[in-house]
């Protein structure tokens, strides 16, 4: 996995996030995911809501996220989308921006309160 690209740190919006190291053009990938830790629901069940975010449900698998992409944080305004095992940029991201993606298509079971502070937040986020 190619993580040179990003580094986690602290997030103003949620605990730690991911932010780029250098400046990625839309489409470009950002992140190579993981998708290798695989979980049956009935242990996906199992886990405190604090793990259960760190699981996306992608092609009807329960899938642990790794690191650094277990520490990227959802924004109502996400900056990339995940596809095809990648995460991609969805717009021109800066050095420096956080990498933010839309929980809303991927992790499964799950409410939350979004504090991502965009525009268009949605504040409770229904999944
Ligand atoms: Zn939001």
């Amino acid at each position: 996995m190619k993580t040179d690209d990003v580094i986690v740190k602290k997030s103003k919006t949620h605990g730690k996030g991911i932010f780029a190291v250098r400046d990625f053009k839309k489409d470009e990938i950002v992140l190579h995911l993981d998708f290798t830790h695989t979980l049956s629901k009935e242990v996906f069940k199992k886990l405190s809501k604090r793990n259960k975010m760190r699981v996306s449900f992608i092609n009807n698998k329960y899938i642990a996220m790794q690191s650094p992409e277990s520490y990227m944080n959802h924004s109502c305004e996400a900056n990339t989308l995940v596809k095809d095992f990648n995460d991609i940029a969805i717009v021109n991201i800066k050095k420096g921006e956080e990498i933010t993606t839309n929980y809303f298509r991927d992790v499964c079971g799950l409410n939350f309160i979004c504090k991502c502070k965009s525009k268009n937040c949605k504040k409770i986020i229904k999944i």
